[in-house]
């Protein structure tokens, strides 16, 4: 396909006026005397451009979506109205609180909602994403031990969490001790037991676990930990699992972050934006990145009075239109939250069931919200690898699932279709992992060598990664 300055054929837009700005009043050095060097095109050739472009792309709009860890929800279309209405899109983050109440008084209530969901005591806003969250909430914990005098300078992370874990507690210069999972898949106890000593800070846990199943010692790892006088760290990326059946108070943590753009509905293929609030039990309120929104009975203000804050962790509050949407959709489902955990649940078990028969299932227990595959025996007998399955899946209008994460399971497939997909999709999916399973025996080659049918086919990845080519040399 063309580029845009490619396909410039030199059509002009009309200009509204002949007349020329006077610019005498700058410099002329500031004035540009040659082309600007944009692409000339009709309007009607921008739009198939680009159109052509969104054509190529996919997203949940388009297909099944059953990225792991990743919760690939529908994204209801009213979040997106309500994000942009004229009186959110021209606010400025430097009005007066008493001039933005209402936005003030969204993200209040927003908090207010986050701290029923989680049971802490106290929100930021601040952080945009979930890693973001990690860092901001290492950071209280870090400065929650310097504020007692005690010098703690481990943080305790299983081997089967994500890789933003351990990097963001080694961003705080903590050092990280790794522990290995059990057999089942869990936090083995005397694993952890035998790390636990006074110069551990905190574990950072992630429950359900990324293998979809739910830590069932958590109650007595939080026992522990607090005894030695440690503190827990909540990932909480899979909240999408739990929603109203529990929360990370009940089960002890003392820190937690949320990925509003995956739990809470906001769109988040490609990147962002998103947001990854913290929440903390009162214990470390006072620690907060500044400011927090605060209501005194009249009105809502920013509250800057934060005793020993770590500081701001980004400019004034954070993502402000992913905030309206994850408002919107917590508003609109009420206690259907509780629903939308279930039917993920549901869905994930159902598929773990159905497929259990083609792939194996390293962990043959109940899970949550999702569930890992390996597709070990494939690559043995017919040399189909994991990243091949993925590939193939591109064929048949599905986007892959996460793959070769989490490191403990050999040819990973990580797979969470979410509450919003139809029986008939999620039997649809099978089919389609059926027959690649099948292929496999059969026609190993076509598998090695697909996508057949995406617009680009096998890119490079390390090429990709190390020498990314990214600007058009006209
Ligand atoms: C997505 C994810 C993160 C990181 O969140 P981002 O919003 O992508 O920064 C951390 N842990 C787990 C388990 C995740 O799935």
């Amino acid at each position: 396909m063309k580029t845009i300055f490619e396909k410039s054929n030199g059509v002009e837009g009309i200009n509204l006026t002949d007349e020329k700005m006077d610019m005498s009043f700058l410099d002329s050095s500031l004035i540009r005397n040659d082309k600007i060097g944009l692409p000339q095109l009709g309007e009607l050739e921008v739009m198939r451009h680009y159109k052509e472009l969104s054509d190529r792309n996919f997203c949940i709009e388009k297909g099944f979506y059953p990225l792991g860890s990743c919760t690939m929800k529908y994204n209801p279309k009213v979040n997106e109205f309500l994000s942009v209405l004229e009186n959110f899109t021209n606010l400025h983050p430097l009005y007066d609180d008493t001039d933005c109440q209402g936005a003030l008084e969204l993200m209040y209530k927003l908090q207010n909602a986050l701290k029923v969901l989680t049971g802490m005591d106290a929100v930021t806003l601040q952080p945009s994403a979930g890693a973001h969250g990690e860092l901001t909430g290492m950071m209280i914990i870090k400065k929650y031990f310097e504020v007692k005098s005690e010098i703690r300078r481990k943080v305790i992370i299983p081997d089967s969490a994500h890789g933003t874990n351990p990097a963001s507690a080694k961003m705080c210069g903590f050092d990280i001790v790794e522990i290995k999972s059990n057999e089942k898949g869990q936090v083995d106890l005397n694993a952890l037991k035998s790390v636990l000593d006074k110069d551990v800070a905190a574990i950072m846990l992630t429950n359900p676990n990324t293998l979809g199943l739910f830590e069932e010692n958590v109650l007595e790892i939080s026992h522990l930990m607090h005894e030695n006088g440690s503190l827990l760290y909540y990932d909480g990326a899979n909240f999408n699992a739990i929603m109203g059946y529990t929360n990370p108070k009940l089960m002890g943590f003392d820190v937690v972050h949320l990925n509003l753009h995956k739990t809470m509905a906001t769109p988040h293929g490609g990147g962002g934006p998103g947001a990854g609030p913290v929440c903390v039990t009162s214990a470390l309120k006072e620690f907060l990145p500044a400011p927090v929104v605060d209501f005194d009975g009249q009105i809502y203000f920013r509250n800057y009075d934060i005793k020993h804050s770590i500081g701001s962790v980004k400019a004034f509050y954070g993502n402000f239109s992913v905030l309206v949407k994850a408002y919107a959709y917590i508003l609109m489902m009420g206690k259907n939250l509780k629903a939308a955990s279930e039917n993920a649940v549901l869905n994930a078990n159902y598929l773990k069931e159905k497929l259990k028969k083609y792939f194996e299932l390293p962990y043959d227990e109940p899970c949550m919200h999702e569930f890992v595959l390996s597709g070990e025996k494939l690559k043995c007998e017919n040399g189909v690898s994991t990243l091949n399955i993925a590939k193939a899946l591109m064929d048949e209008n599905t986007h892959p699932p996460t793959v070769y994460f989490p490191l403990i399971v050999h040819e990973a497939l990580m797979i969470e279709p979410t509450e919003s997909e139809t029986k008939d999709k999620l039997d649809e999916f099978v089919d389609v992992m059926v027959k690649i399973a099948k292929d496999a025996a059969i026609n190993p080659e076509k598998l090695i060598k697909a996508p057949h049918t995406t617009p680009v086919k096998r890119v490079d990845e390390t090429l990709a990664a190390r020498h990314p080519d990214l600007k058009f040399q006209g």
